[in-house]
């Protein structure tokens, strides 16, 4: 009876949002945006692409630019940078047979149909630096267009194919962020999720020399057919800061409705689908609920060769068919998909602050279990399990360290992938339980739902977070958070 009531308030939740607003409209969103078109052909007898990037960008700084500049993220994967892609106890389990590597190379590059030379930044020449001839001004558009190809390693990674399916994320030249004066650079680490990268358009076409190829990918799949010999599936999406595609002929797909959200679950030998997919369509409307819509007409959760527990992407996340017990499969299909709001709409600099999108991501699963008792966890198993193993941590690695630094920081300035995990995802939990504690359920729900809607379609910085919670509660929350993020707060 419990469960049935909660339920039905969820249901009349959603219904009662649908009814009171409408939702964001996406093509209207998208208009002043850059606009990526990348054709790929993939061969998949040597897990090998020829691809090329036209862009469409425009400048929405307030600053002339002379030049604009592209992580080239598949330059990590290469032989040189291995220890940026995974640390050092995770390499067995990333290359299971045996240390493979990348090939990536740049070819013609022109802007506005004239050829430019192809210049190389940062250590890993893991920046591509393109002239852009002439001066480009605030609003003006520039058109690019990039020749590229790569193979991807054996590798269970973003970038990287395993038993049975290609990952092919942070595969193109994505532009870097534009903000005070210059480009972020930032290059890998094995920690987290070094991205950080603004929303624009994509429309994609994938050639693929097999039949059999089911493709997943960000946005919606417009056109799957027989081209030129060839079998080519075409995805459009708007709005979004990514384009990441899963690509397995083992795929079979079960989808059901969110709302308006056609929610698919793209799986190799999986008994419980139903049940797993369930669950990303419980989180959608859970978190639809709670923080404001997922706009977008599609979410694809797909099963992968992936190293981690999971990866998201706009639209899409990566789950890792290495997890054993469903429960665990569904928390991380949850958490993965309340990165949709923290991460994918509301977006952040995830080299620099991990902690904003990740700890309020892992706090944000816990807050699903309080609205969908059916499930195997509750809120307060989670906290008492991350306090727990919290306090072990500390204590375990103070005895081997001495002095641990236990602030929330960027994420190539960890010395471990423990002292990462900990700090970031298990340390930010607890952070929120006390906010939660501290001003109660009705502002800190409140307060997530501000911090979403001024922030979405942007990046946000700590203070807009800080902000939100302010504005509701009417506290000064600055030291709050500057003692959690900063490791002064003692955690017994
Ligand atoms: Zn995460």
């Amino acid at each position: 009876m419990k469960k049935f009531l909660i339920v039905f308030l969820v249901f009349i939740i959603g219904i009662g949002c649908v009814a009171c607003k409408k939702k964001d409209d996406i093509s209207d969103l998208s208009k002043d945006l850059s606009n990526y078109e990348i054709v790929l052909d993939l061969d998949t007898t040597t897990f090998s692409a020829q691809a090329n990037l036209t862009l469409d960008y425009i400048n929405s700084s307030a600053d002339e630019l002379s030049e604009l500049k592209f992580h080239l993220y598949p330059q990590f994967f290469k032989e040189n940078a291995t220890d940026l892609v995974v640390s050092s106890t995770k390499l067995n389990d990333a290359y299971p047979n045996g240390l493979d590597y990348s090939m990536f190379e740049v070819g013609r590059v022109q802007v506005g149909g004239q050829d430019v030379a192809v210049e190389y930044a940062g250590e890993y020449s893991d920046i591509l630096v393109v002239d852009l001839i002439n001066i480009l001004l605030p609003s003006e558009r520039a058109q690019i267009y990039i020749e590229f190809s790569f193979s991807l390693p054996n590798c269970e990674h973003r970038f990287g194919y395993g038993e049975n399916t290609i990952n092919l994320a942070n595969f193109y030249p994505i532009v870097c962020v534009y903000e005070n004066g210059s480009f972020d650079e930032s290059g890998y680490s094995p920690n987290g999720d070094p991205f950080y990268s603004e929303l624009a358009n994509y429309s994609v076409i994938v050639n693929m020399d097999s039949k059999d190829l089911i493709l997943a990918g960000t946005g919606e799949k417009t056109n799957t057919r027989k081209s030129d010999g060839k079998y080519q599936t075409s995805f459009s999406a708007k709005l979004v800061r990514d384009f990441a595609l899963v690509a397995s002929d083992k795929f079979e797909i079960v989808s059901k409705r969110a709302g308006d959200v056609k929610v698919e679950y793209y799986y190799f030998s999986d008994e419980n689908a139903n049940e797993h997919l369930q669950a990303g369509v419980d989180a959608i409307s859970t978190f639809s609920s709670l923080f404001g819509d997922y706009p977008y007409s599609t979410f694809s959760i797909v099963k992968t060769d992936f190293i981690y527990g999971g990866m998201e992407y706009p639209n899409l996340v990566m789950i890792s068919a290495d997890i054993e017990s469903s429960v665990d499969y569904k928390n991380v299909i949850i958490h993965e998909t309340a990165h949709q709001w923290w991460y994918a709409m509301v977006g952040n600099d995830e080299y620099t602050y991990p902690w904003l999108d990740e700890a309020l991501t892992e706090y944000s699963t816990i807050l699903f279990y309080d609205f969908n008792s059916d499930y195997d966890l509750t809120h307060s198993q989670i906290v008492d399990a991350s306090k727990s193993n919290y306090t072990l941590f500390v204590s375990v690695y103070q005895d081997v360290l001495g002095d641990l630094d236990t602030s929330m920081r960027a994420v190539d300035e960890y010395d471990s992938e423990p002292e990462y995990t900990y700090c970031t995802y298990v340390k930010g939990v607890l952070m929120y339980e006390s906010l939660y504690q501290l001003i109660g359920k009705d502002d800190f729900l409140s307060g997530l739902k501000i911090y979403f809607q001024e922030n979405k379609y942007s990046n946000a910085t700590p203070n807009d977070l800080i902000n939100s919670f302010e504005k509701v509660c009417g506290s000064d929350l600055e030291n709050f958070f500057s003692s959690w993020v900063n490791g002064k707060v003692v955690i017994r």
